[in-house]
């Protein structure tokens, strides 16, 4: 192919245990999917789940026991981590019945979906789409996907976010309002799902800001931790 300049890689997510890369199609996130954090933005807890997306080349990859820095991003002064289960699908479909939708999952990641907060407030505001604050550069930070044929389908153990070693966020898999199953079937009926599309599943309560200098851990039981300095 004569492209007019380099087209960028490919972007992929290395599988835990393995040398196998996942290659990333889309990135959907859910919002308000804990009842504690709908509460804390204001919402009504029992509100249907909704979606935005990131593009692709918003993935940073930390590798295990690294600290990978990213850059204390333009335009904002209130930069907010948010810790999130991410299930990698690895199976296309769409209108997907919760009963199958795990069928569809080929494994799982700790993600963090970094928020521009003041920018999203002023475009929800306005009634204006939420890109500026959610879909900058370098704004989906995961580590390494763990095969679900390895570890299951994890719908319970704790996730957590500290920021230079102390307590942010820390809840529970349990506590999803939408869990991966039923975010599957609900997202399917809007887009066909592809295999390489990764579901930030949503948040759970303690969002909050962080500064350069400041380094940030995020974990989920049995996925291991990231870490994510801010420069
Ligand atoms: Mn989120």
């Amino acid at each position: 192919m004569n492209y007019v300049f380099d087209p960028e890689p490919q972007v992929a997510v290395p599988v835990a245990d393995s040398d196998a890369h996942f290659p990333v199609r889309r990135i959907y996130c859910v919002g308000r999917n804990y009842a504690a954090h709908a509460r804390e933005m204001g919402a009504d807890e029992r509100d249907p789940p909704f979606f935005f997306c990131k593009p692709d080349n918003t993935i940073v990859f930390c590798p295990p026991g690294k600290t990978v820095e990213v850059p204390y991003p333009a335009q904002t002064s209130d930069y907010q981590h948010e810790i999130e289960l991410v299930a990698a699908i690895g199976k296309a479909g769409r209108d997907i019945a919760a009963v199958r939708a795990l069928d569809h999952v080929f494994g799982y990641a700790v993600g963090l979906d970094m928020t521009r907060r003041d920018l999203q407030s002023q475009m929800k505001k306005q009634g204006r789409p939420w890109e500026v604050g959610k879909a900058f550069d370098q704004s989906a930070p995961i580590g390494p996907i763990h095969a679900a044929s390895k570890i299951g389908h994890p719908n319970k153990g704790a996730l957590w976010v500290q920021v230079d070693g102390a307590d942010r966020q820390r809840s529970d898999l349990s506590l999803l309002i939408w869990n991966v199953a039923e975010t599957i079937a609900n997202l399917s009926t809007l887009f066909e799902l592809q295999p390489g599309d990764l579901i930030y599943t949503g948040t759970p309560e303690g969002v909050n800001a962080v500064q350069r200098g400041q380094t940030m851990t995020g974990g989920i039981d049995g996925l291991g931790e990231i870490k994510v300095a801010v420069v």
